[in-house]
């Protein structure tokens, strides 16, 4: 059996995105600035789309920029907001400490420009709170951006109350959205959110394509120079197929978000349920507020990767906190800050859903896990001490 359980990382594009960009390489290929008529075909493609997120979104078409992906919209929304925070003499950040890369690595950046950076503690619940927020602004606060959803855990955080927070204090509010569009109910208007992350190829759509909302008023520095694309705030000729296809899958993943979450929801409860039998483990993230396809775990005495490897080898495609990207042997940041010893960091095991997914996938999923953490444990001299009293175990 094959089962992919990484959607987090990246998921399969459904039919109807597909579909949907074929036009626009076959039909609507003309360039969106050019004045004849193939271009200004392309152009009211290229408009319905941007209409199409805004309203998913709640939000009006001219607060949407098409851009790359997740990455570059967090970037450009950071450090838009720093630039005009410094233009006032405003130098401070607030964040998580588990933030996506994309906004750790852009605020380590500017750390190194001048500005100073409090990064949340995410130990309390998986989670923060919106009085976490309220109590780090200070005068100087130029930014608050926080993540709708972890990507690695999938705590889902308290947009509305700290977007009514940043409000009050007339700080503005970027949510980086990337793991909850299409996945949870935004409304940016009512949540008071002045800037927000998406990314087409986490929920069904293509990759290499993304947005960036801005709330009307709040002023937008380009990242990219050149053409007067994008009201003059991202230059370069859109990529009309990837833009289309992103547009339907978000149109698709709003007009089914219920009946979706309560299908991948039940399968998550169940997955966690039967994970939770295994003993010497725990589950990462916030079990309330949770997001509707992740599961997340640390079993005590196993590396990660291997277990990777062997579910691999039984055709199960999941993901581990712990994987040494860069080559390095660091756990996850996410995982440290949630408080994990490395040790038991190195330990992880992420499976998320899809509405794709089926119960007999869980139910295999569920024989495997249990069997594969067994085997391994068997082979760990880490679990033998363990064992034998001469190592005391955390979890
Ligand atoms: C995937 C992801 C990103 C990056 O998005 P790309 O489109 O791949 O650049 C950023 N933030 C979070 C939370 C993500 O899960």
């Amino acid at each position: 059996m094959q089962v992919y359980a990484d959607n987090a990382a990246t998921t399969k594009i459904s039919k109807h995105a597909l579909q949907a960009m074929i036009p626009c390489f076959e039909t609507y290929y003309g360039n969106p600035s050019s004045l004849h008529t193939v271009g200004q075909e392309a152009k009211e493609v290229l408009d319905k789309a941007r209409e199409t997120v805004a309203k998913c979104l709640g939000c009006e078409a001219r607060e949407i920029y098409f851009t790359s992906g997740g990455s570059e919209a967090d970037n450009q929304a950071i450090r838009s907001a720093a630039f005009y925070g410094a233009k006032k003499g405003k130098k401070h950040i607030i964040s998580t400490a588990f933030e996506h890369h994309a906004v750790l690595h852009t605020l380590n950046v500017l750390e190194k420009e001048g500005f100073e950076v409090t990064l949340l503690d995410v130990k309390e619940g998986h989670n923060i709170t919106a009085q976490q927020v309220k109590d780090a602004i200070r005068e100087d606060t130029c930014l608050v951006t926080c993540m709708y959803a972890n990507n690695e855990i999938g705590s889902v955080l308290p947009i509305a109350e700290i977007g009514a927070v940043c409000k009050e204090a007339g700080v503005p509010f970027h949510t980086d959205a990337v793991q909850a569009a299409g996945h949870i109910a935004i409304d940016v208007k009512a949540q008071n959110i002045d800037m927000l992350s998406l990314s087409g190829h986490k929920f069904h759509g293509p990759k290499g394509v993304g947005a960036l909302y801005v709330r009307r008023g709040i002023p937008l520095k380009n990242l990219i120079d050149g053409g007067a694309q994008e009201r003059g705030k991202r230059a370069g000729t859109e990529n009309l197929p990837a833009i289309v296809g992103m547009a339907a899958a978000l149109e698709d993943a709003c007009n089914n978000l219920e009946e979706n979450t309560k299908k991948v929801t039940a399968l998550r409860d169940k997955l966690i349920a039967g994970l939770e039998k295994i003993p010497h483990c725990a589950l990462n993230g916030d079990r309330v507020n949770r997001l509707p396809n992740n599961v997340s775990f640390c079993f005590e005495g196993i590396e990660g990767e291997s277990l990777l490897l062997y579910l691999d080898a039984q055709g199960i495609s999941a993901s581990s906190g712990s994987a040494c990207t860069s080559g390095s042997l660091d756990p996850s940041h996410v995982l440290l800050a949630i408080g994990r010893v490395h040790d038991v960091a190195h330990g992880s095991l992420r499976l998320s859903l899809s509405h794709d997914n089926t119960e007999e996938e869980i139910d295999y999923i569920l024989q495997a896990v249990p069997q594969v953490v067994a085997l391994l444990r068997n082979m760990s001299p880490v679990w033998r001490d363990l064992q034998n009293g001469e190592r005391e175990y955390i979890l």
